[in-house]
């Protein structure tokens, strides 16, 4: 894949195949619950799915919370924030994280701490972290442990860019229905001025393809804000390539298409979901097709990790230059077909919502390839 479409990690996320190394003993954990409830606390989060860690109160002379140090740390926080078993030992909270000293966040953590009462908050960092790094945005709950503090992080990274992303599309899309209202509501006017004449054909044809337009931009846009939600199972690739390609047959048949259909995996998918794909990537096939008949491919090749299906055409392909744009909400590349510029932009919704990534290239002897990523 080119580097330029390669997607960086979510934020919080290391690769997962690279197992921690884990931290080792806590001393103040065994001293605070004994040897069986340390034991017990570690065999409750160390296969915990959020990243959890302790923090033991560091005090002066006169009692006075200065800093904390790193007690237990679950493999989740180690991998998320990739630190070392060294972290531990090598740095403080302050020396690991010097952007918390003198902090209200700092001041909240002695609260917690000397009081007992709880904190919530949410926080976004892009900071060194010790060894490690600290990136993304957490939902971050403390509360008080012994004397010192036990912290739970969720990852909200990736719904708060959804969420940006939808405020922005909704900005977009308020914009983009002005102009089938608009139209709509000039067209109304010159039929209440004829008034008791018959409305003219193509006023009526106009004002039909002003409301489908309108109305294709609402559903583009419901259908990409719930392109996130999946409900999972085993399916056979194959079985939803041979359901999509039976619901497009009359386009296919108008095409003179053929399909030639490669050995495909089973995969664990949401189907409803997975299909929108296959039919979008296939609808478009159809859509920009070429003068010579239509000649679709679809492959599964495995890789380590993923499989790599490929869906190919000899259509009118792709212009470099557009190959990252055209999955953007409403980027079109091509005005002379009807469209809206969603359909991309809904795949790759799903194929990232099944922790896959999707992209074009214009293969060596034309027209132009779909491929996108599964995990195996
Ligand atoms: P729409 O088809 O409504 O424009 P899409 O998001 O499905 O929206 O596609 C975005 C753009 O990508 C299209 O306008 C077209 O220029 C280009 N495109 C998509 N699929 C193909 C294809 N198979 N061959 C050539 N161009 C394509």
């Amino acid at each position: 894949m080119p580097p330029s479409q390669r997607r960086p990690y979510p934020a919080g996320v290391v690769d997962s195949d690279v197992e921690p190394e884990p931290w080792g003993d806590d001393p103040k954990l065994v001293e605070l619950l004994g040897g069986p409830g340390a034991a017990g606390f570690r065999a409750l989060f160390d296969g915990f799915p959020e990243a959890v860690g302790v923090l033991w109160a560091l005090r002066d002379a006169d009692g006075r919370i200065i800093d904390f140090t790193f007690g237990y740390g679950n493999p989740s926080i180690l991998r998320a924030f990739r630190l070392t078993p060294a972290t531990r030992d090598r740095y403080t909270l302050l020396e690991a994280l010097p952007r918390m000293r003198g902090s209200r966040a700092f001041d909240t953590y002695v609260r917690v701490c000397e009081s007992g009462e709880p904190w919530v908050h949410e926080v976004t960092y892009d900071t060194p972290f010790g060894d490690g790094y600290m990136l993304g945005t957490f939902v971050q709950r403390t509360a008080k442990l012994g004397d010192g503090l036990v912290n739970f992080l969720t990852d909200v990274t990736a719904q708060r860019r959804m969420e940006g992303e939808l405020r922005s599309y909704a900005n977009v899309v308020a914009h983009d229905l002005n102009e089938p209202i608009a139209g709509i509501a000039l067209l109304v006017g010159l039929l209440e001025r004829r008034a008791g004449e018959p409305p003219p054909a193509d006023v009526l044809r106009q004002l039909r393809t002003s409301a489908e337009r309108a109305r294709d931009l609402i559903n583009g846009v419901l259908v990409y804000a719930r392109a996130g939600e999946l409900i999972t199972e085993r399916v056979a690739l194959g079985r939803l390539m041979a359901e999509v390609a039976e619901d497009l047959r009359a386009s296919l048949e108008a095409a003179a298409a053929t399909l030639e259909i490669g050995e495909l995996p089973e995969v664990e998918v949401d189907p409803r979901q997975l299909r929108r794909v296959l039919q979008n990537l296939l609808g478009n096939a159809v859509k920009y097709r070429g003068d010579t008949p239509l000649r679709v491919e679809l492959t599964a090749l495995r890789d380590s990790q993923e499989w790599v299906v490929t869906m190919r055409d000899n259509g009118l392909g792709i212009d470099p230059e557009n190959a990252t744009r055209i999955f953007d909400m409403f980027a079109r590349a091509n005005d002379q077909t009807d469209g809206v510029g969603i359909g991309l932009a809904v795949c790759r919704r799903i194929v990232e919502a099944h922790g896959g990534r999707i992209w074009a290239e214009a293969p060596d002897g034309g027209g132009s390839a779909f491929r996108f990523t599964l995990p195996r």
